[in-house]
């Protein structure tokens, strides 16, 4: 069976989902047309002039109980991303339950999205925070419940509506995350899955006039071509795209907790994670130790059944990613190798290079795979000088004892999420996004739903 079926005219008209740890056939999802996403931009722009004119309270609370009704089938969803992204049960609980609190937390938005009154001369003036319209939510495969979330939480509750297009490899909790805010009471097409090819069904939302922002998350190459399209109809648009994080460990540092982290700072979600610390760094000093250390790290890592509350990693996506992973890592470098199951699923084992060039591609591109590595460096400027060696600017992490370097080094590394003695990057109390290639915008945080709105400002006379 070939992963889509093509007719005549070329088009994928449906996609067969695989579960990416046996290859077995999950289900096939039908693609959504051109047409069928003018009909929902149509619906959903009805659906959306309704829920703006609602009263705050009433949104807040539809929101609330759809937050409870992701709550109360946590489970099944957590179980349904196992099957559908390999990720691991432990995971794929949080990846439900930052839903819920998505939700959650924006819901607490909606009666205090307020403007601002402005001193003026002669008059009042106020500026009103007011929905978009129709949001389209362009959705990857590595992170299929919360990158949607994060986009269609904070926008229906600064009262737009949202199209969701979820990738084509992980539609299915997605489609269930619609059936979930349905049946919890939100209205009818304010909240839309539309499953389906990114070159059709994703670029019809990004080329309609009725869709008034784009949330892209994905490759860089993608997001750029997005950015164009959105260019020419000066359409709103976020982009969360790649990255190539630093791992910046100093002699000074708790060597035994840093090298203690490092493993699954990369490997979380087989390293198909965007904030991924793929390049550790380590003061020369400390780079026997630091080796010493992480080689048992890395090579007892639970690999396998991502449905066993053991595992700690999984499975890639697809087999076109490990292709696309192999190709990165060069057959005789030398490197630390975890384990892998042999046989059905699209299985990688943890790899750290332990000997290659900081400009090598393997060292400088996304691989989105669980593969990192190791580069020596001297002092502190030669740290910051190979952490911004990138075009990209996500995530990174700085181990350090030292109060000064703590302060100095993640404000000297151009990067959007910087953790110090830990690798925490995403919490949806706080801002999320990248500089440089990396995107254009942020997410989470307390400004989530400003970004879903436009700002009107009114001058009201009072000498008239
Ligand atoms: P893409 O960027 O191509 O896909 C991301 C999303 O965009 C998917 O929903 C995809 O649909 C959609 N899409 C694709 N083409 C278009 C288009 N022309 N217009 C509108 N939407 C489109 O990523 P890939 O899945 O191809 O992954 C390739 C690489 O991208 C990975 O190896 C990794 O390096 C990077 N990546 C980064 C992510 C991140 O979080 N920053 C997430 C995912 C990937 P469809 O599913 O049909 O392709």
């Amino acid at each position: 069976m070939t992963p889509t079926d093509m007719p005549p005219t070329g088009r994928p008209v449906e996609h067969h989902v695989l579960n990416p740890a046996t290859e077995e056939l999950l289900a096939t999802v039908p693609s959504t047309t051109v047409a069928e996403v003018d009909t929902a931009v149509e619906r959903a722009a009805a659906a959306q002039a309704r829920w703006a004119a609602a009263a705050p309270a009433d949104r807040a609370r539809l929101l609330r109980r759809f937050a409870s009704a992701v709550d109360a089938e946590a489970d099944r969803l957590a179980r349904l991303e196992v099957r559908e992204a390999g990720h691991t049960l432990g995971n794929a609980r949080w990846e439900a339950a930052n839903v819920r609190d998505l939700l959650d937390y924006a819901a607490g938005g909606v009666e205090r999205l307020s403007g601002r009154q402005i001193p003026v001369p002669g008059g009042l003036d106020v500026t009103l925070l007011e929905p978009l319209g129709v949001v389209g939510v362009i959705a990857p495969w590595n992170f299929p419940m919360p990158i949607a979330a994060w986009g269609f939480a904070p926008a229906l509750a600064a009262g737009n509506a949202v199209i969701l297009k979820p990738a084509e490899t992980t539609p299915l909790t997605a489609l269930e995350l619609a059936r979930i805010a349905l049946d919890a009471g939100l209205p009818e097409h304010l909240l839309q899955v539309l499953p389906g090819a990114g070159a059709t069904t994703g670029n019809a939302l990004v080329e309609h006039p009725g869709v008034a922002k784009i949330v892209f998350t994905g490759s860089t190459r993608t997001g750029r071509q997005v950015m164009a399209r959105c260019a020419d109809r000066v359409k709103r648009l976020t982009l969360e795209l790649g990255g190539k994080s630093p791992n910046i460990v100093f002699a000074d540092a708790d060597i035994e907790a840093a090298a203690a982290a490092a493993p699954m700072a990369f490997l979380d979600n087989a390293g198909q994670d965007c904030c991924a610390r793929t390049r550790i760094l380590v003061q020369r000093t400390a780079y026997d130790r630091f080796l010493e250390l992480l080689a048992p790290a890395i090579e007892s890592v639970v690999v396998g059944d991502p449905s066993d509350e053991a595992t700690q990693m999984g499975p890639l996506i697809s087999r076109a990613q490990r292709d696309r992973v192999r190709a990165h890592v060069p057959a005789e470098a030398a490197a630390i190798r975890g384990k892998a199951p042999e046989g059905p699923g699209f299985w990688f084992p943890p790899t750290v290079l332990t000997d290659v060039r900081p400009d090598a591609p393997v060292a400088t591109e996304e691989v989105f795979g669980p593969v990192a590595v190791l580069l020596p460096f001297d002092d502190e400027a030669d740290a910051v000088r190979l952490a911004n060696a990138t075009e990209y600017g996500l995530a990174g992490s700085v181990w350090t004892r030292d109060a000064s370097r703590a302060l100095r080094v993640p404000r000297a590394v151009r990067a959007g999420n910087l953790s110090v003695n830990s690798h925490a990057s995403v919490r949806y109390w706080t801002p999320f996004g990248g500089f440089g290639r990396s995107g254009i915008g942020r997410e989470l945080g307390p400004d989530a739903l400003t970004a879903f709105t436009e700002t009107k400002n009114v001058f009201i006379s009072t000498e008239a």
